[in-house]
């Protein structure tokens, strides 16, 4: 064969990629291309995703080749991408989402026999890999992460040597970049992470003002980072540390093969508890207060700033913020994930979404009806106040655990608000709504 395209999405990288391989393999040129989809465009997202392609057409350049960057609709533009250059064959990674699964339907329907979706490429363990009996999908994550953990991975792929495209194939030109994406970057930040990271990950994942959890979520987004290849690495490091880490690699895979089997998890119920959530105009205070991080429960309101600040926020800040407000304040868990979404910068469909329909008690936990006490997680996880002093600089000069109970202080600290419920309050109206009493 003469020309081959390589669709890159969520698969940003040069090492290990099974498109990029298979498609040299089988054709004496390659267009990779990366189509820019207008409907995808989350600012918070748009300058780590300016690096990626950077890197990747740096990367390209080194081996004589360079990447074609589009815009438009994908199927549209790799149909004309396939008639420019006599293309016999297109390669891409499957995905899980109801959008990537429309996306590759139509490029089935635009290409017929001439498309290849190649699997484990954005999932260390393919969805639908390994099943429960009688089931498209493990809707629980024990039995999954058994299966999971005894599967056999595909040996990783090295990044070729050379690449040749085609002459004459128009590219836009790269968007400007900030430097914390791409796959050079992350590559980087593995290895550092595996060398001085890793081994502590079981005792200080739940550190909330540690830092000492890997930042890699982004990088496993954009696929700037092999899953496969990092599970790889992972099982050569001895020690509880590594195995608690790649147990929240599963974690991963187990929400994209949820997702594959209900796309419309998405945005319904997996599992609907007829929950009536609140609306109007005093839920909708409350909203904007979860969003300002003005709840006045400094732990919440220090993890919905870091999110604004940084466009990450530490796993535990994640479940405190998401517990509280479909919990105690009993919000609606779209409005929270989309607030998410529009912010952070490892925003992921399945692993948003369905962790917050895990945390919301819609979704695959066992416990849907287990609520989070953000004073008695705040001493647990931030036990000094650290956390909270770093990102609510009003209580900057409240010294110890004292900080997670600014109301307790004499006299009211200037500028923070007093508490927008009471706990006890919440967990009964909680508990009404879910009729548990
Ligand atoms: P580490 O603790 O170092 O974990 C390593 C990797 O494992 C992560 O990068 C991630 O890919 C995966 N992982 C870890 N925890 C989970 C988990 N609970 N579910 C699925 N995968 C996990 N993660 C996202 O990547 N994108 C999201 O949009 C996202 N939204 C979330 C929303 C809520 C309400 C909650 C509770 C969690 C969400 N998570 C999301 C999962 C988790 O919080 C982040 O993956 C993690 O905090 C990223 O930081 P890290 O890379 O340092 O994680």
């Amino acid at each position: 064969m003469n020309v081959s395209v390589v669709l890159f999405t969520s698969d940003l990288r040069l090492h290990d990629h099974p498109p990029l391989t298979a498609a040299l393999a089988g054709a004496r040129e390659v267009v990779p291309l990366f189509v820019r989809d207008p409907r995808c465009t989350a600012p918070a997202r748009l300058a780590f995703l300016a690096d990626c392609l950077r890197d990747l057409d740096a990367g390209l350049r080194e081996r004589g080749g360079r990447l074609v960057v589009r815009s438009g609709d994908p199927v549209e533009e790799v149909a004309r991408i396939v008639a420019e250059t006599g293309a016999g064959a297109v390669h891409m990674a499957a995905d899980v989402s109801g959008f990537a699964q429309r996306r590759e339907e139509r490029l089935r329907q635009a290409l017929g026999a001439r498309l290849h979706v190649h699997d484990a490429v954005n999932a260390a363990v393919a969805p639908g890999a390994v099943l429960p009996a009688g089931s498209d999908h493990f809707a629980v994550f024990t039995p999954y992460y058994r299966h999971w953990s005894r599967t056999p991975l595909r040996h990783p792929l090295a990044a070729p040597r050379t690449v040749r495209v085609p002459e004459g194939v128009a590219s836009e030109p790269l968007p400007a970049g900030e430097g914390t994406g791409g796959e050079t970057a992350g590559r980087a930040r593995l290895a550092a992470w595996l060398r001085t990271g890793v081994n502590a990950y079981e005792e200080r994942h739940d550190d909330l003002a540690g830092d000492a959890t890997s930042k890699l979520s982004a990088h496993l987004h954009f696929g700037t980072l092999s899953p496969v290849e990092l599970v790889h690495l992972v099982r050569t490091v001895p020690g509880p540390g590594a195995e608690a880490f790649r147990r929240q690699v599963a974690w991963r895979d187990f929400h994209r093969q949820v997702l594959a089997a209900r796309p419309d998890a998405a945005h319904a119920d997996y599992r609907t508890k007829h929950d009536r959530w609140r609306t109007g105009a005093d839920a909708r205070d409350d909203i904007e207060a979860w969003r300002a991080g003005r709840t006045g429960y400094p732990v919440v309101d220090a993890a919905m700033r870091q999110l604004l600040h940084e466009g990450w926020m530490h796993n535990r800040g994640r479940l405190l913020a998401a517990s509280f407000l479909t919990k105690t304040l009993y919000i609606d868990w779209r409005v929270g994930a989309a607030h998410f979404m529009s912010l952070l910068v490892d925003a992921d469909v399945a692993n948003n979404q369905l962790n917050w329909q895990w945390t919301a008690g819609t979704g695959t936990d066992s416990r849907p009806n287990r609520v989070l006490n953000p004073v008695t997680q705040a001493k647990r996880y931030d036990p000094e106040g650290v956390y909270v002093r770093r990102w609510v600089p009003e209580l900057a000069g409240v010294e110890g655990p004292l900080v997670h109970e600014p109301w307790r202080l004499r006299g009211a600290v200037a500028d923070y608000p007093g508490p927008i419920v009471d706990l006890a309050d919440g967990l009964a109206r909680f508990r009404r709504a879910r009729g548990l009493d």
